[in-house]
């Protein structure tokens, strides 16, 4: 993470220092770099390895069983390609991902993300660093993706379920003046909870839908894996 300020880095002169209130949040905060995108994906494959067989469970009991053997699928192929993404800026980075969900994850979550990440490549066009406005404009610029592909609406039992109240939280907090890490904590805090809140739901779109009303009671994998990857992003934007 980077921090606006003196780029020279000079020692203050406390006798001469002039804190203008008005400015203070802007010039606290944190920008996200390419580093920092490169930590977030790297961070994502290594979270969604180690949730494979969660993921698998929760769509063994509303859909075919393969939603973490899919994730995992995708973000290896990306990991495969880190090397080569080293050259590459932020938005080439994210267009990399998002095309290689599309060509390499069969489910149905290959194109939905696929094309989450590719709007969001988009967001990221020309930008060597993204400010928390662009972290938003960049995460409803994902979901919009999902919507775009699936045409989910709010409460069918999907990743939309999850991405929804995360924008909504970033929103708020970015209006607030929060922190570029306090925005994105609280987004990936609202997509947790928005995937336990698809345990009551019917699902109406996707597989789990073929189940009618015995898709209620369980959490939804994709909203779930959408949950994984905010947590991550919020995890890399704390610096961790
Ligand atoms: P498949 O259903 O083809 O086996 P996955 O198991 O990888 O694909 O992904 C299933 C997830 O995809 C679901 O849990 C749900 O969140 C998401 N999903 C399915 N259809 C849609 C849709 N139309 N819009 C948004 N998300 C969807
Ligand atoms: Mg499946």
């Amino acid at each position: 993470m980077k921090c606006r300020g003196d780029p020279c880095g000079r020692p203050v002169n406390y006798d001469k220092l002039v804190v203008n209130y008005n400015n203070l949040v802007m010039e606290d905060d944190a920008l996200v770099t390419n580093e920092d995108i490169m930590h977030w994906l790297q961070r994502t494959a290594d979270v969604l390895r180690e949730n494979r067989t969660y993921l698998t469970e929760l769509d063994a009991a509303i859909g075919d069983a393969d939603h973490g053997i899919n994730m995992d699928r995708g973000f290896s192929a990306i990991r495969d390609k880190f090397p080569t993404m080293e050259a590459m800026d932020i938005s080439a980075r994210l267009k990399t991902v998002g095309s290689t969900l599309v060509s390499t994850v069969g489910g149905a979550a290959g194109p939905l993300y696929g094309t989450a990440y590719l709007r969001a490549a988009g967001v990221a066009a020309g930008k060597q660093e993204l400010t928390s406005a662009d972290v938003v404009a960049m995460l409803e610029a994902f979901l919009g993706g999902i919507v775009a592909r699936g045409k989910a609406q709010p409460g069918e039992k999907t990743m939309v379920d999850a991405l929804t109240p995360a924008l909504n939280a970033a929103k708020q907090a970015l209006d607030e003046g929060a922190s570029l890490a306090q925005i994105t904590d609280r987004a990936a805090t609202a997509a947790e909870e928005g995937a336990k809140d698809t345990i009551p739901l019917l699902a109406t779109k996707g597989r789990a839908s073929y189940l009618g009303e015995r898709s209620i009671g369980h959490q939804d994998p994709g909203a779930t894996s959408s949950s994984l990857i905010l947590r991550c992003l919020a995890e890399t934007c704390a610096g961790n």
